[in-house]
């Protein structure tokens, strides 16, 4: 009688990953991130019973913009949202790079319709905070916790056992690391490490384009303002052009606020760019709140997953956001995860994590090599390498037959 009812309850709670499972392993996805709502939500169209961990309570509208490039848009297409992010997004018809102090183009990169024909989808720029809200919109949200932050991970050969912050523990099948930056899942692979400070802040800020407009100025849709040792990357995060926003890449020797950012001022960013044009300092006079966050790195990790656990996104190649490609590399790691797990068989894991590493290690490597550098596009030149990449056409290249002919 006592098992009968354990069994009803049993059944009622998990049916649906039941009649899933029968060819599917759970999976479980810590950290509900660009990288991490992108692997479950792919996961969870393909049919995979997905559990979502986020140590956040809940996610919040925060003051940032993002570029989804073309190789994204193809992506968010599996998801079924590029409509929608069409619809949100600006669409800058270039990528202009001028010099800060003199205003003298250095490059223009075109987008707009020309990335469309050329690249296969659109290049917008967004906020942030609407894209990300969109994306997790799409996970089934009762696969979706917050409040969860992972401790603790034990793989235990045939499972992994989970332990969060609150006390609570889970098991899956798979565990896959979406938990950026300070991933406990990489510390997990490859001990304590912290990453390392690159010795650059970003400054973020939304502008009302409605203040700009007393400015007699004209304000492109998407221009990144250079000079020798620092940058400002300015660009409209909504459709209806109503929202303005910079990131600046700027030096600063050491960071040891012990926080993932803090708040700065009009006065620092007036100091930090004295000498630039009167596009970046009506910029500077319209901010009402800036914030100022650490650019953290980490060299190309030496393990990308083992037995049971995978890493992806910042978890895996955190980089400086030099390119506008961070969150996009961690999307596009997630549809190569999925693509790979759907062609060994996710029961092969082993076989699907190492095809996915090796199918992604160099381009994110690459990606952080130029981001470090902060050489994209300062000049003309063709960014085909990065836009034009589909992670589902890009021909997957065998682990095993490559080792042997490199042997
Ligand atoms: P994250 O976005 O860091 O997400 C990790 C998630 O895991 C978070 O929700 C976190 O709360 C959660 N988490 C962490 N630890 C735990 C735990 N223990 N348990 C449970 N949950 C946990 N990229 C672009 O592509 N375009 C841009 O224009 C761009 N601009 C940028 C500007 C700045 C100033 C910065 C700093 C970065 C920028 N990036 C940009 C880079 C981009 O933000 C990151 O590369 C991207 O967010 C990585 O996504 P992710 O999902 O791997 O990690």
């Amino acid at each position: 009688m006592v098992y009968t009812l354990f069994l009803v309850i049993f059944l009622t709670n998990h049916q649906e990953d039941l009649i899933v499972s029968n060819t599917k392993p759970t999976i479980a996805v810590i950290g509900a991130g660009l990288g991490g709502a992108a692997a479950a939500a792919l996961l969870q169209k393909a049919g995979y019973p997905t559990q979502v961990y986020e140590q956040a309570p809940e996610f919040a509208r925060l003051g940032a913009g993002i570029h989804l490039g073309p190789n994204a848009m193809k992506v968010m297409r599996r998801i079924g949202i590029e409509d929608q992010l069409e619809r949100m997004g600006s669409h800058p018809s270039h990528w202009f790079s001028r010099d800060g102090e003199t205003g003298e183009y250095l490059s223009r990169i075109p987008l707009g319709d020309f990335a469309k024909e050329e690249y296969g989808a659109a290049y917008i720029t967004v906020h942030r905070g609407d894209l990300h809200a969109l994306m997790v919109d799409q996970l089934d949200q009762d696969r979706l916790h917050f409040g969860k932050r992972l401790e603790k991970v034990d793989d235990q050969g045939d499972q992994v056992v989970m332990t969060f912050a609150d006390g609570t523990e889970a098991t899956a099948d798979l565990v896959i690391g979406a938990d950026g930056v300070n991933s406990v899942i990489r510390e997990h692979l490859l001990g304590e490490e912290a990453p390392i400070y690159s010795g650059w802040v970003a400054h973020r800020a939304i502008i009302s384009a409605e203040k700009l407009k007393a400015y007699d100025l004209d304000f492109e849709a998407c221009v990144k303002w250079w000079s020798g040792d620092r940058h400002m990357m300015v660009y409209y995060v909504t459709g209806d052009h109503k929202e303005y926003y910079y990131v600046t890449g700027v030096p600063e020797p050491d960071w040891n606020h012990g926080t993932s950012f803090v708040d700065s001022s009009r006065e620092e960013m007036r100091a930090a760019f004295k000498n630039y044009g009167p596009e970046v300092q009506a910029l500077i006079d319209c901010t009402e709140t800036v914030t100022k966050w650490p650019l953290l790195e980490r060299n190309p990790l030496p393990l990308w997953h083992d037995n049971r656990l995978v890493l992806l996104g910042d978890a895996a190649h955190p980089m400086k956001p030099h390119m506008a490609q961070g969150a996009v590399m961690a999307i596009e790691d997630a549809a190569m995860l999925v693509r790979c797990m759907e062609t060994t068989g996710a029961e092969n894991y082993a076989d699907a994590f190492e095809l996915y590493r090796f199918n992604r290690f160099e381009r994110a490597s690459r990606v952080q090599k130029v981001s470090h550098d902060n050489t994209w596009l300062r000049q003309n030149e063709d960014p085909a390498w990065v836009f034009g990449h589909d992670v589902y056409e890009v021909p997957l290249k065998d682990p095993k037959t490559e080792v042997k002919e490199n042997a």
